[in-house]
Order: structure tokens, then sequence, then C-alpha cells
């Protein structure tokens, strides 16, 4: 499974649960109360707020079944670019030990790039042999 995949079944996963929050949470407690403190209108506002961020998650979920990423994760094709081994989440600048993310990476000529925003130091970013 790759690291993209993974980001978007986590990220479809939010939308659905706070979805679930909003729509049966929020909007089915406002329309139970309602002429005592709640509202119909604000009830259905929040349900069909919920039922999009659901129906998004899905979505997300549906697509990244496919193999097809959305917006959310477009920094995918950059990532299978990378060699294998070089973890993004734990990725540190090797001269100030700075945490980078993938806006410090750049290709060039087909290598990835370091630009540190801390030490501003460039280097190419090389695999390390694990042997
Ligand atoms: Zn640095």
């Amino acid at each position: 499974m790759s690291t993209g995949r993974i980001i978007t079944y986590f990220v479809a996963a939010i939308l659905i649960l706070i979805g679930l929050g909003l729509a049966v949470i929020i909007g089915l407690s406002y329309i139970v109360q309602a002429g005592s403190g709640g509202s119909i209108t604000i009830g259905l506002v929040f349900l069909i707020i919920g039922f999009l961020m659901i129906a998004g998650g899905v979505y997300l979920i549906y697509m990244a079944g496919r193999g097809k990423m959305g917006a959310v994760t477009e920094n995918v094709t950059l990532k299978v670019d990378l060699p294998a081994n070089i973890r993004l989440d734990t990725l540190k600048c090797r001269s100030c030990g700075g945490t980078l993310t993938m806006d410090n990476i750049q290709m060039v000529a087909g290598a990835p790039v370091v630009n540190c925003p801390y030490c501003h130091s460039t280097y190419q970013l090389t695999e390390e042999p694990k042997w």
C-alpha cells in the first residue's frame, strides 16, 4: 500500500467521521429539539454538510481503490520518483537536522534535490545503502 493511498484513506476516514458527527449528532439533535431551542433548518444544513463530507470520503476511498488519487494527494507522483527507502515523514536535513517536507524537495534532472528552509543548504537526496 503506497503512502499516498494511506493518506487518502486517512483523509477519507476523517471526512466520514466528521460527516457522521455533524449529520447524526449535531443535525439530528437540532431537529429533535426543534421548538425547544433547536431548529429544523439548522439541523438540515448540518445533515446536508455531513452527508456531503461522507460522500466525499466514500468517493476518496473509491478513487484510491481504483488507483487514481484526487487533489488531496497530488504529491504522489513526486513521491513515487523518490528512492524507495526514504520515508518522507521522517526526512531530516542532513546538515541541521531540521524536519523537511515535500515542499523542500525539487526534482532536478530526474534526481530529488533538497532545499533546506532552516540552514539553506542544497544537496542531492541519495539513497543510503542498508548494508
Ligand atoms: Zn538544514
